[in-house]
């Protein structure tokens, strides 16, 4: 019966106290019915004796099935780790995953959250020494291995949500394969000192009553490692194996197991990176689901899901289950909450309530929960939520689907770094967002987009690290303790000499020493989510007064086009854009017209006097007030600003894109400082047509030839100071600089 899953009792939520012991498990019993019912319980056996068998074992099955809630628990009471001495990591790509998750893991097993089960994220740690189960974000276990390189505290770690392949799993991957490869050395080592010093060793040896025995192992100074238990119900470790002290800090060190987790079918790959790991294929439960896709495109997708949602609450009875809304991100979620209140307001009384419930990293956890709540007789209730709930939460109830089609980006985007830009999602995450409406009945999943564009999405996402630049991924693997980036074990495997341009790179932006190993600056740009470029910028913003100004343009340049050059209308375009020109190039151009903007408002009819792209600089501003919003956490000033004095800013930059520099030439064409390439200032710049004797860009386009992008005029001698190591000597021989 699927309808089998209950919802946790109401009064017993968040009413029961620490010590009291008995609601705990009274929760967890409600909960166990619950638990038998989900598909992957018919697995359980199979799952722990191959987790028994194997040190690395991929397992698939479809969202919902119980991969994430049950596979911990199923080791936690086979004894996979011991009370006090080790636990089990399990990682998700996301915050609210990693709490929420845990959250009801802890129910589920019946203890207070951050006792047995917790949860560690970023400046937030709710576990102890004694917790067994962890979930924690991707990025957090990267720093545990910087303090821990053998994450001896682990016996074994669960990567999921793999199919995502977001950077940091990615790096994730690589160095779980490493240290499992020391770790199994290391217990080899420790195997064959302890078989010649005449203790027998044939496996785990099983005794019962194992938490005594493993205090009394501690305190005579012999060493416990993880065993399993025969009864899968008994939840302390009772098999143990005694090792000799003589390997000094290794002893005790045992095989790691690893284990990746995936909700889409094409493990292979994950197969063949650990050696031919064993594949695991759960079964789950879907039921079909009528997908509606719209019969033009959408130019609002958040008004096409707020009258969407209206029209489903009015048009079906309101137990015919629950709504779940797609949507980008916080601000799309804000909105359209806002719209439906408003909606709402007005309803008749015999209308059922209609109860919209968010979530997104930013909410309160109390808030967050919510959503997990059944919603109340007599009314219905309207998630609103991120890609957190395509695959990372199922949330009980769903009947209802609607998919906006976009996504934020997360990770490091190529331009401008994490979680900023909205962009199309792909086929295979519109399948897995409709399939949200059949987990319990048949569903209905309604797209705000046409079939047409269905058919344009690209298949499958393409991995986060082939994505981003290289000298990011390098700077994440530094952060991460990777010293030998050339010996990384990459799943998708850079080639060498891009690898060692982007090392170059970093070395010369002064993120990494002569050593190659990171220096205080690159630690703080591995924690700010932008190109290592731009991170330069900004932090050299701070030192320079300017970082109001920094974080303007860094915005403004996330945006392709920020005028429209109608066709028709060329001469005026250009017209209305000298209104913003500044002689000294397009940077400070931008930042007038932002400046400008900003003075109107956006007004409509301003923005198309002057050709000024309204919708690229909305995306501007919300690049703006999120790059603001994080640079204020990371205690920037960010309304520090040098008024006037712009070649300040102009400096800053150069500190970020000495390498985009070309110098005039004699012959009145440019040539690029470190490669000798003809460049071409763009038409479209502020400068074109001028003679500077050294200009910077933001990037190179290839059209017909080389173009520069976003130019801007530099004096020779701030390049030479932002690059010594590179320029220094260069700039002050014999180059001949034309004047106009
Ligand atoms: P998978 O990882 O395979 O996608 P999960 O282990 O996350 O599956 O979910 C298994 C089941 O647990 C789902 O049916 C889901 O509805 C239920 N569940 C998970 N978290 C909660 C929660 N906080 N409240 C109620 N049910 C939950
Ligand atoms: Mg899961």
């Amino acid at each position: 019966n699927l309808g089998a899953e209950e919802p946790v009792p109401k009064e017993t939520k968040g009413k029961f106290k620490k010590s009291n012991q008995r609601d705990y498990k009274a929760v967890a019993q409600n909960l166990k019915q619950q638990r038998q019912d989900l598909p992957i319980f018919s697995a359980r056996n199979a799952i722990i004796r191959e987790v028994r068998k194997h040190n690395s074992l991929i397992i698939v099955g479809e969202t919902g099935s119980g991969k994430t809630t049950q596979i911990p628990q199923y080791l936690l009471e086979s004894g996979f780790t011991i009370y006090g001495q080790t636990a089990i990591a399990i990682t998700q790509p996301r915050r609210v995953a990693a709490t929420s998750i845990a959250k009801r893991v802890s129910e589920e097993v019946g203890t207070p959250l951050g006792a047995r089960v917790g949860y560690t994220i970023r400046f937030e740690d709710c576990s102890s020494d004694k917790t067994q189960l962890k979930f924690c974000t991707d990025g957090l276990l990267l720093r545990e291995i910087l303090s821990d390189p053998l994450l001896r505290r682990y016996s074994v770690v669960i990567l999921d949500e793999a199919h995502e392949r977001t950077l940091r799993t990615d790096i994730l991957l690589g160095m779980l394969k490493g240290i499992q490869k020391e770790r199994a050395r290391i217990a080899q080592l420790n195997r064959d000192s302890a078989a010649q010093n005449g203790q027998s060793f044939d496996g785990w040896h099983a005794h019962k009553g194992g938490e005594k025995l493993h205090r009394d192992h501690r305190s005579s100074g012999s060493h416990v490692v993880f065993g399993e238990s025969p009864d899968p119900e008994q939840k302390e470790s009772t098999v143990f194996t005694v090792i000799d002290d003589a390997h000094g800090d290794v002893t005790g060190i045992q095989d790691l197991k690893v284990i990746v987790m995936s909700a889409t079918l094409d493990a292979e790959r994950f197969s063949e990176y650990f050696g031919g790991a064993p594949i695991l294929y759960v079964a789950g439960r879907q039921f079909p689901v009528t997908t509606y896709y719209t019969t033009t495109p959408q130019s609002d997708y958040l008004d096409a899901a707020h009258l969407t949602a209206l029209q489903i609450h009015t048009e079906t009875p309101s137990n015919s289950g629950d709504v779940l809304v797609f949507l980008s991100g916080q601000e799309d979620i804000e909105n359209v909450e806002r719209l439906l209140r408003e909606s709402t307001a007005s309803f008749p009384p015999e209308v059922p309530h209609l109860l919209p419930c968010p979530i997104f990293a930013a909410l309160p956890q109390s808030q967050q929960s919510r959503v997990f709540d059944p919603a109340p007789e007599f009314s219905r209730k309207i998630i609103l939520a991120t890609n957190i709930a395509e695959t990372s939460l199922t949330i009980p109830g769903i009947r209802h689907v609607i998919d906006s089609g976009v996504h934020k980006v997360r990770g490091f985007d190529p331009r401008v770094g994490e979680s900023l830009l909205v962009e199309p999602i792909s086929q295979s995450s519109a399948r897995q967002r409709a399939g949200r409406a059949g987990r319990e009945a048949p569903g209905y999943c309604y797209r705000l987009y046409t079939e047409a564009d269905f058919a344009q999405l690209p298949e499958d996402s393409v991995p986060e690290i082939k994505r981003c630049q290289l000298s990011m991924v390098v700077l994440q693997l530094k952060a991460a303790g990777v010293h030998d980036i050339m010996a990384f074990d990459f799943m998708d495997r850079p080639s060498k000499k891009a690898l060692k341009h982007a090392l170059l790179e970093l070395y010369a932006l002064e993120a990494l020493d002569d050593k190659g190993e990171l220096t205080k600056l690159g630690r703080w740009m591995s924690e700010f989510p932008l190109e290592p470029s731009y991170s330069k910028v900004v932090y050299a913003s701070q030192k320079a007064h300017c970082t109001r100004e920094a974080i303007d343009i860094v915005s403004l340049l996330s945006v392709d086009s920020l005028f429209f050059i109608p066709a028709d209308k060329r001469e005026e375009s250009n017209a209305a854009q000298m209104t913003f020109r500044s002689a000294d190039g397009d940077h400070l151009t931008y930042l007038n017209l932002l400046r400008a903007y900003v003075k109107v408002n956006g007004d409509k009819e301003w923005c198309q006097e002057h050709f000024v792209n309204r919708r690229n600089m909305r995306h501007v501003l919300d690049v703006r007030q999120q790059l603001t919003r994080l640079c204020t956490r990371l205690g920037m000033d960010t309304e520090r600003s040098c008024n006037t004095d712009l070649d300040t800013v102009l400096k800053c930059f150069l500190s970020g894109f000495f390498h985009n520099c070309a110098l005039l030439q004699p012959d009145g064409s440019y040539r690029s400082l470190n490669g000798s390439q003809a460049v071409h200032i763009h038409p479209g710049s502020s400068i074109f047509g001028k003679k500077i004797p050294a200009i910077f860009y933001d990037q190179l386009v290839f059209t017909n030839k080389l173009h520069a992008r976003a130019v801007s005029a530099a004096d020779p001698l701030w390049i030479a100071q932002a690059a010594p190591k590179l320029y220094g000597r260069l700039l002050s021989s014999t180059v001949n600089y034309p004047t106009n």
